[in-house]
């Protein structure tokens, strides 16, 4: 095949590339919400891009679905499909939970939260109704992995130092709980950075509660399986992740747990021309078992199936996913985090307090892409050094509401804004 002659597609349903380890701080306005996406038309420059939902696959034919966001539909023709749909955030048959808990894996999500959070310090400090106080002023997070403490780590942060401007909010006080099944947090881990990690967000006044299950959810309150029933008007959702639902739809072998499963090649076994990669695919991981669903093995995995896909065409050699994890970060808030290396018993090194932070940051900062992203993101650092935190709560942004009930609006109706979401 001549060079240059294959024409790649790239199908996505948003045009930005979402850099996750930021989102924490979205969520806490640490960095601006626009700063932590690049546009993949700034990045790609070779690839094209059509924006829609992949809800179909025919292999026999070797064309999928597209579902553009106009309404129109589309049947796309492949030599190679490579399926990289990500995941969502895991859901479990907890009575209540759908309903009233809320993820943390989009953007969407991120803003939701701090506007809802302000929201809830807003309420807080107009009620007088202590009983309606404690519930605003409490927040439950499920799930002690790295997104789940990071999330709660950074929120708590932005929470204390909001707090300051409701003087009634203030005095009665915040309650946050972080709920984990297991003994201990971040199982992957070192068990003392696990124990640091406790301690750390202890000594904050965070409540821990280890070897406790979500039982229940309701509107305004938590049951856990301890007993206690937590009023609350905030439920955060952060216990594992699953493959995106749209992976059931494309005719493609699931593994019982939802997964793609693939070989050493990322090729889906029996469908010519089929590669998985990243949070939807299982793929064997050189030292044994499964690779974790994370960022660093999934961009590996991008690249080896595009040399696979390129030796397919004729160009180079097929090679075997051999990545090896080179350790990881979880943010604790503001100067604080842990670390560790790749590498297994005595060989990790591990890392807490603020050299890890430090780490992370000029980390994260060489991963981020784009040069104009990793800028932006340090103004915003840099200001935020200077500024105290932004209280706007700006769920509207993006949310008009209809003429007819800017009406409704004059004649004095109230509707929350969390309703907009
Ligand atoms: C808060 C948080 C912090 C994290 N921090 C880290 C970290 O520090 N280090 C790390 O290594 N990992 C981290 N991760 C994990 C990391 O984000 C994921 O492992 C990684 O994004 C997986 O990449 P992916 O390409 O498989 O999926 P994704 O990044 O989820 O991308 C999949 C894309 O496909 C789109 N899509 C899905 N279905 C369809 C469809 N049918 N049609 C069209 N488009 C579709 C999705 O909308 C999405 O844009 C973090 C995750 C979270 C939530």
């Amino acid at each position: 095949m001549p060079k240059q002659s294959a024409r790649l597609l790239l199908v996505n349903d948003v045009n930005f590339l979402l850099y996750t380890p930021f989102l924490p701080e979205a969520a806490a306005g640490t960095l601006e919400p626009r700063h932590v996406v690049t546009p993949l038309r700034d990045i790609l420059k070779r690839t094209n891009l059509r924006l829609g939902a992949v809800t179909g696959h025919d292999p026999e034919a070797k064309t999928v679905r597209l579902d553009g966001h106009d309404g129109a539909s589309d049947q796309l023709h492949y030599d190679r499909l490579v399926v990289a749909v990500g995941s969502v955030s895991r859901l479990l048959p907890i009575p209540g939970l759908a309903e009233h808990g809320i993820g943390f894996k989009s953007l969407s999500d991120a803003i939701w939260l701090r506007n809802h959070l302000i929201e809830t310090l807003e309420s807080a400090n107009a009620t007088e109704d202590p009983a309606l106080r404690g519930q605003m002023l409490s927040y439950v997070f499920v799930g002690g992995g790295y997104a789940g403490l990071e999330a709660l780590a950074e929120l708590q942060d932005f929470a204390a130092d909001a707090i300051q401007r409701y003087p009634r909010a203030r005095l009665h006080g915040m309650r946050w709980i972080l709920v984990e099944a297991a003994p201990g947090v971040l199982g992957e881990v070192d068990p003392k950075l696990g124990e640091y990690t406790v301690r750390e967000l202890r000594g904050r006044g965070i409540e821990v509660m280890l070897s406790t299950r979500l039982e229940q959810v309701e509107k305004d309150s938590v049951r856990l399986s301890s007993g206690e029933t937590v009023p609350c008007r905030t439920l955060v959702w952060t216990a594992g992740v699953a493959p995106h639902p749209s992976l059931r739809g494309l005719a493609l072998p699931l593994a019982p747990s939802g997964h793609v499963p693939v070989d050493q090649f990322l090729r889906v076994a029996g469908y010519d021309g089929v590669y998985a990669v990243g949070d939807c695919a299982a793929v064997p991981n050189p030292d044994g078992g499964l690779c974790p669903p994370t960022a660093q093995h999934a961009v590996r995995q991008g690249k080896t199936a595009a040399i696979n896909v390129a030796a397919d065409l004729g160009i180079g050699a097929a090679e075997r996913f051999s990545y090896r994890s080179r350790g990881m970060f979880a943010n604790l808030g503001r100067f604080k985090a842990i670390g560790s290396t790749g590498g297994t018993g005595g060989r990790a090194w591990t890392f807490h307090g603020f050299p890890a932070w430090w780490m992370a940051r000029t980390y994260h900062m060489s991963q981020l892409p784009g040069a104009a992203r990793k800028l932006r993101a340090i103004a915003d650092w840099t200001i935020g050094l200077a500024f105290s935190r932004d209280t706007a709560e700006v769920g509207s942004i993006g949310h008009p509401r209809p003429l007819r009930e800017e009406v409704y609006a004059r004649g004095g109706t109230h509707r929350p804004l969390s309703e907009d979401r």
